[in-house]
């Protein structure tokens, strides 16, 4: 077997405050990376304990993000695959938790052989071995995102790791990238250097010295500023670089090419002396700043404004908008302020309706009376995991005449549940088939991952994907109830999407084809899919389902009800 390549690893550190934007900045390196013709992969390591953000509240963590293979994971992660194109995997993400929960199941084994376990080294080694473990990737290079900020408790063993990563692979291997944040003081009219002087000692104070320095500020630095951070903390001047707020997240690629950081990063790993290729970046941005249409997309969901808990809906309707040049303009409507007497009032100016992913009860018959209004008055609608599942309530009550209609989730003994949950399904990612046990906990209880799709030809589905085997990651631990799918057809419901045949079809288990995309024939546009399309959207490949649905609600005046 042909050996593997030893890829270089950029570990990149965090100091003064936290939403520095230390992914978004990673990302877009990596992406500068990637746009010299480089292999190049990412890791977050998130100091807190639970094992994955997926039991994390989206209010406070922001977004779940799962991958292919199947992880719930940080939002970040997102950040990682619109940069880079590449798709993440569940080496890309580690919590402490996880690397803790490894460790003692490692201690159960009597792996340490009647040692005492502790931080140093088992914690470490363990964390080391995680981001080696990126090896198996074929990558020239991993850039490692440490959460959290200098100078936490939390995130020391995980400091402690990079700092021996270093020495084991030497130099020329492994590069420290410290993000940090320079404060502007109106009274004296400058950017103030002392908490990055700080940070940067408690980070060498545990042994790491960064090899850059980046600074997140409102302007750039001046070379005097420069020059003193320099001086203060340990760096050559020309390791000092800034990242400049800006207004488009898409402009961080070019902003840091103009700053020079590649060429200082290709220096320092010996990675070639390559131009990036950034005319990509370049035309994204100028297309971005010459929108000419505008779309005015109602959101109703349960998280309200908190920007970070559809981060990728959002970044989804952007890129299914760009396709179209148009702007996407996101109103987003608390499901619970929502009823049949003032669904027409909220959404007299939407040109499309989308009731995005979420759980629990909260909200549900809002997001069922917005369902209501966007199929009876043909509004583009876009309904996404617990959206279809809406779709699918509403139209089982107003269509098919199932009054009882809901889903386990909501009423668990309901007359019709046109929604259930499952008792076991066939899991592409482990070739097993994935067994419900009614004790589960919550964590690790749902079909999440890619889950392979057939489509119905002639379909809106079939039209927007233009193929008829599409692949889209899951989230959820309901479904559309199969034996409601033929009385549901004969009223007029289109299943234009299914699983293909289960290979370990089991005819004593209550499901062969699952469900994952259903829409309306005489409709503008009216579609529901089970899973999440808006994992897999980016900016330089806007995904089908979003790009059909903004075109659909452009060609839509909205002023109906
Ligand atoms: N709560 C629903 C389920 O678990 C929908 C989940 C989602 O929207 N991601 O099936």
């Amino acid at each position: 077997m042909a050996r593997r390549n030893k890829a270089k690893f950029i570990i990149i550190t965090g100091g003064v405050l936290s939403s520095l934007g230390k992914g978004l900045t990673s990302a877009a390196l990596g992406a500068l990376l990637k746009a010299k013709g480089l292999r190049v992969s990412m890791q977050k390591l998130d100091p807190y304990l639970n094992l994955d953000p997926g039991t994390m509240n989206p209010h406070q963590h922001g977004e779940v993000y799962v991958t292919d293979d199947g992880a719930e994971t940080d939002l970040d992660l997102g950040h990682y695959e619109r940069f880079l194109g590449v798709p993440m995997t569940r080496r890309s993400s580690y919590t402490a938790g996880r690397i803790y929960s490894q460790v003692l199941a490692k201690e159960r084994r009597g792996e340490y052989l009647g040692g005492t376990v502790q931080v140093i080294p088992h914690v470490t080694d363990e964390v080391k071995g995680a981001i080696l473990s990126m090896n198996e990737d074929d990558l020239d290079v991993v850039l490692v995102e440490v959460g959290g900020t200098v100078g936490d408790i939390e995130s020391l063993p995980f400091l402690e790791a990079v700092r021996q990563l270093k020495s084991d692979l030497g130099r020329s291997h492994c590069l420290f990238i410290h993000l940090s944040f320079l404060p502007y003081l109106e009274t004296s009219g400058e950017l103030k250097s002392k908490p990055t002087q700080h940070s940067v000692k408690e980070l060498r104070s545990i042994g790491i010295q960064p090899d850059i320095i980046v600074c997140r500020g409102p302007m750039p630095i001046s070379a005097e500023s420069k020059a003193k951070i320099a001086l203060f903390c340990n760096v050559p001047q020309d390791a000092v670089f800034t990242a400049v707020d800006v207004k488009n997240i898409y402009q961080l690629p070019i902003k840091l090419y103009e700053e020079g950081l590649e060429v200082k990063v290709s220096k320092l790993l010996a990675l070639g002396r390559k131009e990036p290729d950034i005319t990509p970046w370049q035309s994204l941005v100028a297309r971005q700043a010459k929108l000419t249409k505008r779309a005015s997309v109602a959101i109703v969901g349960k998280y309200g404004e908190l920007m970070d808990s559809y981060k990728s809906l959002k970044e989804a309707l952007g890129h299914g908008g760009l396709a179209h040049e148009a702007e996407v303009e996101f109103n987003y409507i608390n499901a619970e302020e929502v009823r049949p007497d003032n669904v027409g009032k909220i959404l007299k100016s939407a040109q499309g309706v989308l009731v995005p992913g979420g759980f629990g009860t909260r909200g549900i018959e809002g997001m069922i009376a917005a369902v209501h209004h966007a199929r009876t008055h043909k509004i583009p609608f876009m309904g996404i995991c617990l959206g279809l599942q809406c779709a699918v309530i509403e139209f089982a009550r107003e269509v098919a005449g199932l009054s009882h209609a809901n889903s386990e989730e909501f009423r668990p003994k309901c007359r019709d549940n046109v929604i259930f949950r499952m008792t076991g399904w066939y899991d592409p990612n482990t070739g097993l088939r994935a067994q419900r046990d009614p004790s589960d906990d919550l964590g690790g209880s749902m079909r999440v991952g890619s889950y392979p799709c057939k489509l119905l030809p002639n379909t809106k589905a079939f039209a927007a994907y233009g193929t008829a085997l599409i692949h889209e990651r899951h989230r959820h631990r309901f479904e559309f109830n199969p034996k409601y799918i033929k009385p549901l057809s004969e009223v007029g419901l289109v299943v234009s999407g299914q699983g293909p045949d289960d290979p370990l079809e089991n005819p004593a288990l209550p499901r062969p084809k699952l469900v994952e995309i259903i829409e309306l024939a005489d409709h503008p546009w009216f579609l529901g899919c089970q899973f999440h399309p808006e994992f897999k959207s980016s900016p330089m490949t806007p995904h089908p389902l979003f790009k059909a649905f903004i075109g659909a609600a452009l060609g839509q005046s909205g002023k109906k009800g």
